[in-house]
């Protein structure tokens, strides 16, 4: 169970970090958030927070965006989550949400001249998506929320209604998970986690101008593909029946982890389980973020010293 959070400039018992009703985030979703995991070595007795600095530069950005000021560095956010860690005494794998919210009251219906805070808590996680084995998933009739309409390559809380939109369609439509198209119908991403697919050996995932969130786990396959299992790997758009003759293909994402997709509008991807790449790379994944891999260590913020 949750026992603190950095709110208000502090970190305080959860059960004392309020926002009011007049909140302005509350009403209108104009907030930035990052969601953050940090990962559990048994062995080291060490709790690993992943890409932190990358997660809170994409935080800072979104929040640019915004024209939110919290004032606070990178260096400075990271320092604050680790004493947080810390205090809660975390010994298993734990999700970090920091937001940053507008907090002005309700008839402030604009970017400029806020009040901005920033509020952080962490929590247990387990699995994302509960389903063992390959994942069935659909093509959502909702379309992914376009770059002039919300900055889609940044973690906007408002975006977050395509989101329920498309997953609460596909999930009742007995899918596991919704696949979103761009408006000119090129496929984009999950609901909240990006997405890449294998042809002929090449791993293809489509380009941030997709409308695709600046996912870090995103960023770190597309390297662990180069770099780690020499595989050419391309950013490019992505047409729907192209993705249907797709070899592999699987989700990525600090929720799902690297997640294979078995079917995609009932029809099977591959031999509907997970295919040879998308294993490796997620068995590289998990070695990664639980400091298993020399090579990535300083991705790794040790919470405890
Ligand atoms: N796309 C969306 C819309 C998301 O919400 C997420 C989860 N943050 C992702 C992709 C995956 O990004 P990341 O790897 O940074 O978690």
């Amino acid at each position: 169970m949750t026992k603190f959070a950095f709110h208000d400039g502090a970190i305080v018992p959860i059960a004392d970090a309020h926002v009011s009703v007049t909140c302005t985030t509350f009403h209108y979703g104009i907030g930035c958030f990052a969601g953050i995991r940090a990962f559990w070595n048994e062995e080291r007795e060490q709790l690993y927070i992943f890409r932190a600095g990358e997660h809170y530069k994409r935080l800072l950005n979104s929040a640019k965006f915004l024209m939110s000021d919290i004032g606070h560095s990178n260096a400075e956010l990271i320092g604050i989550t680790t004493d947080l860690l810390r205090k809660e005494s975390w010994r298993q794998n734990v999700y970090i949400r920091p937001i940053i919210y507008k907090d002005d009251g309700v008839f402030r219906v604009q970017l400029h001249d806020s009040t901005d805070k920033i509020a952080i808590y962490s929590q247990p996680v387990g699995h994302y998506i509960k389903k063992e084995g390959a994942l069935s998933v659909g093509f959502s009739s909702w379309r992914r929320v376009d770059d002039n309409a919300i900055p889609a390559r940044g973690k906007i809380s408002g975006t977050y209604i395509n989101s329920a939109l498309a997953k609460t369609e596909a999930v009742m439509n007995g899918f596991d998970e919704a696949l979103v198209l761009t408006q000119d119908g090129h496929v984009s991403e999950a609901s909240a986690a990006n997405l890449f697919m294998v042809r002929d050996g090449v791993l293809i995932t489509p380009p941030i101008t997709d409308n695709v969130l600046e996912g870090i786990t995103r960023k770190s396959i597309i390297q662990f593909g180069r770099e780690d299992l020499g595989l050419e790997v391309v950013e490019r758009s992505i047409d729907r029946s192209e993705l249907y003759l797709a070899d592999e293909a699987f989700f990525c994402g600090t929720g799902v982890g690297v997640a294979a997709i078995g079917k995609i509008d009932h029809r099977l991807v591959g031999d509907g389980n997970a295919g040879p790449i998308a294993q490796s790379l997620l068995n590289h994944y998990q070695k990664v973020v639980t400091g298993k891999v020399e090579k990535y260590m300083d991705w790794l913020t040790p919470v405890y010293s």
